[in-house]
């Protein structure tokens, strides 16, 4: 017997022209949609005249709702997963699916369309070559110091200020994008550098949605050297030598270690 298929299909991420016919026919098509939020879906698929029926599918009680879905496909039903906004999997609901769903030998089919971080990048105007994203981030990782493309961060409405403030404590200064409200009435990208932002937080309109790119390390000046001294200074506070705690920064964060030693020597005694 046929086995469904599991489409993943990109939704808009503000503007609701942002959909391709393809993901229009795609959940017109399918014998279900799984939506994060029905509400939210249900205005898109009131505005395409799509009349499918909709199941919830959300980060909640996920390993139950899998063992469904499966069922859903071996039966020879076809599921279109699409997250309240943008691409599912992607800080949304729907990688795990998609693993098991892999794993078990179904079919499983993207179907391209609005994605904020990529969005954001490509109007950024820093490089695009190669980017590292990090998404939503409760801790800042030191592995991140030393990654030498853009950054890409997603923040929660309203937290910007802070966040902005949390990332110049850890990295230092640098080069940042901040993209608010993407394809939306009130879209803006804000280009400066961190401190910039953090000294006059009113430059940046707090309310709505939010992607920050942080500019990468650069070859010259891998890490802040001033971050290097908390960190040097935290090491040793703990219980290390000087000497030990060089040869942990030089590891940790990839780094020459002339470089560590001669900014150790501010160390105070
Ligand atoms: N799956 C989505 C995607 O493909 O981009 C991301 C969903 S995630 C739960 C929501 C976060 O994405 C927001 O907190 C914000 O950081 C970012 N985001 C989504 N839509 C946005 C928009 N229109 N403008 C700026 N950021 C947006």
């Amino acid at each position: 017997m046929k086995k469904g298929t599991l489409f993943l299909v990109a939704t808009p991420i503000g503007n609701l022209q942002d959909i391709s016919y393809r993901a229009v026919q795609t959940l017109m098509d399918a014998d279900f949609i799984l939506a994060e939020d029905t509400r939210v879906t249900g205005k898109l698929l009131a505005r395409y005249e799509i009349a499918t029926k909709m199941k919830r599918y959300h980060k909640f009680n996920m390993k139950r709702q899998n063992s469904d879905v499966l069922s859903l496909l071996d039966s020879g039903l076809d599921l279109a997963v699409v997250s309240d906004a943008g691409t599912p999997g992607i800080s949304d609901p729907g990688q795990e699916l998609v693993a098991l769903a892999v794993s078990q030998g179904y079919q499983v089919v993207s179907i391209p369309g609005a994605c904020a971080l990529i969005t954001a990048l490509v109007a950024s105007g820093l490089p695009t070559k190669g980017f590292y994203f990090v998404g939503f981030s409760t801790k800042l990782d030191d592995k991140l110091l030393a990654v030498d493309v853009p950054l890409i961060f997603y923040e929660a409405p309203h937290r910007i200020e802070k966040f902005l403030q949390k990332l110049q404590t850890f990295f230092g200064d640098r080069r940042v994008v901040v993209a608010r409200e993407l394809t939306k009435l009130h879209e803006t990208f804000y280009r400066g550098v961190l401190s910039e932002f953090v000294k006059e937080p009113e430059k940046i309109k707090i309310k709505g949605e939010f992607v920050v790119i942080l500019d990468g390390a650069s070859s010259e000046q891998i890490v802040d050297e001033e971050v290097i001294l908390q960190k040097l200074e935290a090491k040793v506070l703990a219980g290390l030598s000087k000497k030990e705690a060089v040869a942990q920064i030089c590891r940790e964060l990839s780094l020459k270690k002339n470089a560590v030693y001669a900014i150790s020597l501010r160390l105070k005694k």
